[in-house]
């Protein structure tokens, strides 16, 4: 279609594409590079227990370029997932997030966020998650993976399999960005989770528009029939945090609370959450 239109589109259409395959393999060589070194970093965002449970803490991987702005997450997982750095990338998110949840002096669990590549090698990743706890002695109910839901949907009967085995590990299971994929009610029951993170899309209209509004309210109401907990992330207004506490969400999380950041800072950036979130 692009060569209907002339030759002029092509070349933009290929200076674009260039482009981008020129800055994939620039990041695969520094996700390489960083392996070897210390490029890798995590931040930890509170996720704050609106319903007097424990609060945890969301594990976000920070990639730092030597002297230059950090390369976006989303931008390194999709590369490492495309070039198989996802494994030993994975493998070291886990281990660095248990290794530092067992050092705070903090009540708080983990929440690890597990990619689609990371699910489809699952020997691989009960290996990954057995050592991760083995080596800090974290206590397994003190760690949470986060999978996407139409990572869940892919592959529903496989996704059941190691979802039933992760469970059996004693580690908590939530659905993230929930309600963006193609949500099916049937696997809610299916899948052995404990919540659900409802997508901060969902947040963002939050507390005007109605067809938000009614959405938040479904998807409490479903998770409360099945005995799941509801996740609000994105709150970023002291009205976006009222309206998922009245709704009954139970924990929520996003800038409105505290930023993801280093771990020296977190147990500030926790009592701040943690004061914001609490009933007045
Ligand atoms: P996610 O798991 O849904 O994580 C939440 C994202 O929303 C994070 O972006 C976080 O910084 C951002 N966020 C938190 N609160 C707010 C808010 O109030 N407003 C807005 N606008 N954003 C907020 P980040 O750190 O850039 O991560 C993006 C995505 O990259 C994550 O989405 C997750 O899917 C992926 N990711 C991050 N770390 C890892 C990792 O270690 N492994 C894997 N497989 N994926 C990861
Ligand atoms: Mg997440
Ligand atoms: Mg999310
Ligand atoms: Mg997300």
């Amino acid at each position: 279609r692009a060569k209907a239109r002339g030759g002029g589109v092509v070349e933009v259409f290929d200076d674009d594409l260039r482009a981008r395959l020129q800055q994939r393999t620039q990041i695969e060589a520094e996700l390489r590079a960083g392996l070897r070194g210390d490029g890798l970093h995590l931040h930890f965002q509170p996720i704050v227990a609106l319903d007097g449970g424990r609060s945890c803490v969301e594990s976000l991987l920070r990639w730092q370029r030597p002297g230059g702005p950090a390369i976006p997450a989303q931008d390194a997982i999709s590369v490492a997932e495309a070039t198989g750095l996802i494994a030993p990338i994975g493998r070291a998110v886990l281990a660095l997030a248990c290794a530092e949840c067992a050092r705070w002096d903090l009540d708080v669990r983990v929440a690890v966020n597990v990619s689609a590549r990371q699910l489809a090698r699952p020997d691989q990743l009960i290996t990954d998650v057995c050592h991760a706890l083995d080596a800090s002695g974290l206590a397994p109910d003190r760690l949470t993976l986060e999978i996407t839901e139409t990572v869940l949907m892919d592959d529903m009967h496989q996704s059941e399999a190691v979802a039933t085995r992760l469970r059996a590990l004693g580690v908590q299971l939530e659905i993230d960005d929930f309600g963006v994929g193609y949500s099916s009610l049937s696997y809610l029951h299916r899948l052995p989770v404990q919540a659900l993170k409802l997508d901060r899309s969902f947040i963002a209209g939050l507390p005007d528009d109605a067809a938000s509004a009614r959405i938040l309210e479904a998807v409490v109401g479903l998770a409360h029939a099945f005995d799941i907990r509801v996740v609000a992330e994105g709150i970023e207004t002291p009205a976006q945090l009222a309206a998922v506490r009245d709704a009954g969400c139970h924990a929520a999380q996003g800038y409105g609370l505290a930023r993801p950041g280093p771990s020296d800072s977190l147990p500030g950036r926790l009592a701040h959450a943690l004061r914001v979130g609490s009933p007045v």
